[in-house]
């Protein structure tokens, strides 16, 4: 007796109002329509993201919403029009779609889909199913998706244009942060800077996104990687990654670009501002060398009005380029997890903290405390086996 077609009660997390901690509480997810995949959660972890939405200061999130988006679990059913996935499948939900179909999809130059573009906000956008209805329900109340995803609940409905199929030996409990955080940074710095062998870097922001693209760079076979955060803190994991040079412009006497432009011998070849904002984005441009110095924006700062730039920076050779997700989608996610089971990088230097999923709140209050001992602030947030199938023999023996 399965519970293909059925409503699954389950726990999820639930953001009642903005500025308040999260709650636990009885769902109900409804069964997938067409093309949508119900997926049990199996571990999840936290990023910046999740904590917009319920900012007080953040005024279009709808609530109530379920939150997450970096995680990985399994296929419990799927809807009409399903194929190319099936039940037991092993699956990371990524809030960037790949419908195959548009323009974007078809050109090896983006991973940019129709579906994710339209959208003036894709956070509110994905925040209800193509019905324009949600999958969950909550003391009778309708419950906002987030991303298209909402990680934090036991199970959740996805579209099938939102998920990438992984090895069927993946620890889910590990992999869970290719769905976010690893690979933004690591793929903004292979993918979209293309960073050289023998090249020198400079990673801006040393948060769970510019860890992974200081492990992008050095993959890639940079020469000299010049870490920097505000937080010391965070050298010392940056170096154990691969930074070979560590600087807090907070503490030098003028501007950090200046500093690595000496540093240097006039600027590095390529630059990755991984913390966003007007500041760090010009020091983005300004450390690179004339010629062919590249910079690839990756950081938001919603409130932030961004560069103004002169074009004598441009004709000088340098160029300039955005990266979301680290240019991978559901086609290309899946070699990122193979390559992390051959070894090729390490996801177990990224993880600060491992908590039960009813500790949630904690870890988004981790999060925040960026000045503690939490080099990385993507925390893995395991449903734990054991806790579900006692949490579902309690609500069995209720309803018996
Ligand atoms: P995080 O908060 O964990 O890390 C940000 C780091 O930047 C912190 O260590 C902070 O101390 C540092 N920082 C802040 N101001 C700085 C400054 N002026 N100079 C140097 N360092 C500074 O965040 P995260 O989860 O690593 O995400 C990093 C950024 O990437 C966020 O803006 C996030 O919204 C964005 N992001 C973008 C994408 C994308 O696809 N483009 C995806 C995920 C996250
Ligand atoms: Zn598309």
């Amino acid at each position: 007796m399965g519970t293909k077609g059925k409503v699954i009660k389950c726990k999820a997390a639930i953001a009642w109002e903005a500025g308040k901690p999260l709650s636990i509480e009885e769902v109900e997810v409804a069964p997938p329509k067409a093309h949508e995949v119900r997926v049990q959660i199996i571990a999840a972890s936290v990023c910046r993201s999740d904590t917009y939405v319920i900012n007080p200061a953040f005024k279009e999130g709808l609530l109530p919403v379920i939150l997450g988006h970096e995680c990985a679990g399994i296929v419990e059913s799927v809807g009409p029009g399903v194929n190319n996935f099936k039940p037991g499948d092993k699956v990371i939900p990524l809030y960037v779609p790949h419908c195959r179909k548009c323009k974007f999809c078809q050109s090896p130059l983006t991973n940019f889909c129709t579906k994710f573009s339209e959208h003036k906000n894709p956070i509110i956008e994905q925040e209800l199913m193509d019905d324009k209805t949600s999958r969950f329900t909550c003391k009778g109340k309708s419950i906002y998706h987030f991303l298209g995803i909402s990680a934090f609940s036991q199970y959740t409905v996805v579209k099938d244009i939102n998920l990438a199929k992984i090895d069927d030996d993946a620890n889910l409990k590990r992999v869970c942060l290719i769905g976010c955080g690893f690979s933004t940074g690591y793929g903004a710095a292979i993918n979209d800077a293309k960073v050289t062998p023998g090249s020198t870097c400079a990673v801006f922001g040393l948060g769970g996104v510019g860890l992974s693209a200081v492990i992008g760079c050095k993959t890639a076979g940079a020469s000299r990687i010049i870490a920097v955060d505000i937080n010391s803190d965070k050298f010392a994991k940056a170096k154990a990654l691969g930074a070979t040079d560590c600087l807090n412009p907070r503490e030098l006497n003028k501007p950090v670009q200046d500093v690595i432009v000496e540093m240097t011998n006039g600027g590095v070849d390529f630059a990755i501002d991984c913390a966003g904002g007007s500041e760090v984005m010009k020091a983005t441009v300004d450390c690179t060398t004339v010629g062919w110095g590249s910079c690839t924006f990756v950081g938001v700062n919603v409130n932030d009005k961004g560069l103004t730039i002169s074009p004598v920076e441009l004709i000088l050779g340098r160029t300039l380029r955005g990266s979301s997700f680290g240019g991978w989608d559901v086609d290309t996610v899946p070699k990122l997890v193979s390559d992390y089971k051959n070894g090729k990088f390490n996801l177990e230097a990224l993880v600060t903290h491992t908590l039960p999923f009813e500790k949630i709140n904690e870890a988004l209050d981790l999060l925040k405390q960026g000045k503690r001992w939490v080099y990385f602030q993507h925390l893995s947030v395991e449903n734990i086996y054991a806790w579900q199938s006692a949490d579902a023999r309690r609500s069995q023996q209720l309803h018996q």
